[in-house]
């Protein structure tokens, strides 16, 4: 077995990306003590009987007291005033890093409050699903994906080092850039999908019950997948879209345009457009499928 990475690892935020980060290090390196902090009783409750921490807290400047790693993990609105209370009670030499979807917010939230001699290493496991909570996690669900570090300039290459080397015991490939690049990317791959399948199991909603329960029962035809990303937590796809407002705006525009290009081929029965457009985006599925991301 592989010497630990960690000696005392905290984990603010115990929820889907928190607690499967936790079963990674419970499988993977049973000497790191794990620490786990959230408000509600009912999710350290949860925790204990998953038994995926061997301490619990709802405080989190007991939770990082002695921590070589802290990992946020909770919503992004949740940054700042954490960023405020463990600012004092970081150890000297420890790391901190993150997991939220949008990199600008999480470093303007918590950079502030980083005190000298912690390393801050931003970043963001790309993999998820639309549960929320400590049961919902599991090990395996970073294997094979992305996650990408978004360190600062006077990050020090040995804590980025470390932060990689967590991810890839969880299975993760791993990637570094700047987090303004990383949060116009994660526009197009995420943020906008989301968008719009948030706006289409809405339009959906408000049509007559009638025609409601039809969608319901028909929904294999395309709807479905649109109502799984659509039941992702409502909290953090709030944050997500005000964290990262410039970004989806500007995409949003870009993608009016072509909507409404695909609206006008529609009407004007220009079947050669449409046909361009379906071939392009089926040889991009194809790519996905060769890269092992589908
Ligand atoms: P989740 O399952 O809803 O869990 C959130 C956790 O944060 C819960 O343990 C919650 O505790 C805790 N929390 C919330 N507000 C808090 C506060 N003010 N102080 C302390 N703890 C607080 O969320 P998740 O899906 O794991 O997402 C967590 C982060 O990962 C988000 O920043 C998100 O952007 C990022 N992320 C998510 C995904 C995904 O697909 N889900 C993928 C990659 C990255 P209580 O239960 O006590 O409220």
């Amino acid at each position: 077995m592989s010497p630990p990475l960690f000696e005392k690892v905290a984990l603010i935020g115990i929820g889907l990306i928190g607690s499967s980060l936790a079963r990674v290090l419970r499988r993977d390196q049973p000497q790191t003590r794990i620490v786990a902090c959230a408000r509600r009783a009912e999710t350290l409750d949860a925790v204990r009987r998953l038994k995926i921490a061997d301490e619990t807290t709802d405080d989190p400047a007991a939770a990082v007291k002695g921590a070589d790693l802290v990992v946020l993990a909770t919503p992004l609105s949740a940054y700042a005033e954490i960023g405020n209370r463990i600012a004092r009670v970081l150890r000297p030499g420890a790391i901190l890093t993150d997991v939220g979807s949008v990199k600008g917010a999480a470093i303007e939230a918590l950079a502030p409050y980083v005190p000298d001699g912690v390393d801050f290493v931003p970043g963001h496991p790309v993999a998820g699903t639309e549960h929320s909570g400590p049961a919902a996690g599991f090990a395996e669900l970073f294997r094979d994906r992305w996650c990408i570090l978004t360190p600062l300039p006077d990050t020090a290459p040995d804590a980025v080092a470390k932060v990689r080397a967590l991810w890839e015991l969880a299975g993760m490939r791993v990637a570094a850039m700047a987090a303004d690049h990383h949060d116009k990317v994660l526009a197009v791959t995420s943020h906008l999908p989301h968008l719009i399948a948030y706006t289409i199991v809405g339009t959906a909603t408000e049509l007559g019950q009638d025609l409601q329960s039809e969608v319901v029962a028909y929904s294999a035809g395309g709807f479905r997948d649109f109502t799984r990303i659509a039941a992702s937590d409502p909290v953090m796809w709030r944050d997500i879209f005000l964290a990262n407002r410039e970004a989806v705006l500007e995409l949003l525009q870009r993608f009016s345009e072509d909507l409404t290009a695909l609206q006008r081929a529609i009407r004007r029965g220009e079947g050669d457009k449409l046909h361009d457009w379906f071939t392009r985006t089926r040889a991009i599925r194809r790519s996905i499928i060769e890269a092992k991301q589908a």
